[in-house]
């Protein structure tokens, strides 16, 4: 059950193991910690299991506290390790619903601890002592290479068919291959992950998403079925043939963007997203050509939507559905200073490039065709670059005056008009018809003061 493995573990992570200890509990580092020990990684947070109960360690550790809804865990903040979290040792009952165990139980052995787990590399423990604890071959999994579950596969994901996305996740950051059952048990319980809470999806795709191969994993959920699950959105999408400009359906179109695209969560979210109106729309004109006529404002919608349901924060959220919206912009010729100017500030000077890259790979996935439509994205990339570094005025932050200089200057009341008459004057800087500065602004703005005021 021991092997001769050994690691430095930090002095802060010894000393909780310690301590526990000295106060006659057992304690193991645990989980994903251990596991990127074995691969040569550092691990980004450190669990801890032990035999103590919560009451027992809050008397333990001086700045301890516990989270409510995180059951039996104990937070341990550390000046090195970040917030280490101390869990008691517990056993799992049946899950009837295929999402919650019926009952938790505490207990006082590592081992019913360790089965617990989904899959044998996350199922390995650490003594600073006795080493590595490793009941279900963990460690020579990963040494092969393979994403195996604790116990039959099947079984292990009907429990909680959240861990079929977590497999999905694993396999890829971790590099491994689905153990063959694994893989069959997927496929098997695939229709099942639908009945999942939207958001437990959510959490699972966002840490997918950061990946710079999670097309990877989106091309696995096809192929397993588990799409229909996650995004049927896209899986609508599949074989969805386009017209003479696109060399691929709409799903390997958006699957080649997400390829190629920069390494950045956003862009590579907005890729994933940006195509999705195409399922809900695929007219067929007159003319016998498909199109995909406001495609970019129905996929909006539907980003929206989706990333509302996977409780993404709000702030992201709403740049990526301006990605999604925003993309299809398009100048036959070279734009002028003023429409480039226009159309920083509508998508806004921190979203722009981001924008750009979307438009890039979305270029790319046209397929051979879009070569040529590389060149001048080029040009237009580094126009915006040369804008955006000569500090041009792009939103209302940027103008030489606020609200409260209309106000005073002006003598108004605090109300809508202040925030319309900048916008005025924001356009009229951006058409070139006044210049920036705070007396210019103020005569200008004159014409839209209402008499007497
Ligand atoms: P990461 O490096 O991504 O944080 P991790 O292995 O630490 O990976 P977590 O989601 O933080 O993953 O979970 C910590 C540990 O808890 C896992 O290693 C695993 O042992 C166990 N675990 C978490 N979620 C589940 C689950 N749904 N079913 C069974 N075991 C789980
Ligand atoms: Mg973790």
């Amino acid at each position: 059950m021991y092997t001769r493995l050994k690691f430095d573990l930090p002095a802060e992570i010894t000393a909780i193991i310690t301590r526990l200890e000295d106060s006659g509990h057992q304690a193991y580092l645990v989980g994903g910690a251990v596991r990127d020990l074995c691969r040569g990684v550092t691990p980004h947070d450190w669990d801890i299991c032990t035999s103590a109960r919560p009451e027992e360690m809050l008397a333990l550790f001086a700045d301890a506290f516990s989270i409510g809804a995180k059951f039996g865990t104990v937070t341990v903040p550390t000046q090195t390790c970040g917030q280490v979290e101390i869990t008691t040792f517990r056993r799992e009952g049946p899950y009837s619903d295929g999402r919650h165990p019926d009952y938790v139980e505490f207990s006082t052995e590592l081992s019913s601890d360790l089965a617990r787990r989904d899959f044998t590399c996350n199922a390995l423990a650490y003594h600073p002592l006795s080493g590595l604890v490793d009941l279900f071959g963990g460690l020579a999994d990963l040494e092969q290479g393979i994403l195996r579950s604790v116990g039959e596969a099947k079984a292990r994901l009907a429990e909680d068919k959240l861990r079929i996305l977590r497999a999905f996740r694993f396999q890829l950051f971790l590099g491994l291959r689905l153990e063959a059952e694994l893989k069959k048990a997927i496929c098997q319980l695939a229709p099942l992950v639908a009945n999942l809470p939207v958001e437990r999806i959510g959490g699972e795709m966002r840490q997918i998403l950061a990946h710079p191969e999670a097309y990877k994993a989106i091309r696995r959920m096809r192929v397993t079925g588990v799409l229909d699950g996650v995004l049927p959105e896209l899986a609508a999408c599949y074989g969805l043939v386009q017209n003479q400009y696109h060399a691929y359906t709409v799903y390997s179109h958006t699957i080649v963007t997400m390829k190629h695209c920069l390494d950045d969560l956003e862009v590579r979210t907005a890729m994933l997203l940006h195509d999705l109106g195409k399922g809900v729309i695929a007219n067929q004109s007159a003319d016998g050509i498909r199109r995909f006529w406001g495609h970019h404002e129905v996929s909006a919608q539907l980003a929206e939507a989706i990333l509302r349901r996977w409780a993404w924060p709000s702030r992201s959220r709403k740049r990526i559905v301006t990605l999604v919206r925003e993309h299809m912009f398009y100048w036959p010729d070279a734009p002028s200073e003023k429409a480039l100017r226009r159309f920083i500030a509508k998508v806004g000077p921190d979203l722009v490039l981001s924008l750009m890259e979307v438009r890039k790979a979305d270029i790319i996935g046209l397929g051979p065709q879009g070569k040529r439509r590389l060149w001048p994205w080029n040009i237009l990339r580094n126009r915006i670059s040369a804008m955006l570094e000569a500090e041009e005025v792009f939103s209302l932050r940027d103008l030489a005056l606020d609200g409260n200089d209309l106000i005073e200057h002006f003598q108004l009341a605090p109300g809508p008009l202040i925030g319309q008459i900048l916008d005025q004057l924001l356009d009229a800087v951006i058409s070139e018809e006044v210049t920036n500065e705070r007396r210019a602004l103020l005569e200008y703005a004159r014409r839209f003061v209402p008499d007497g005021e």
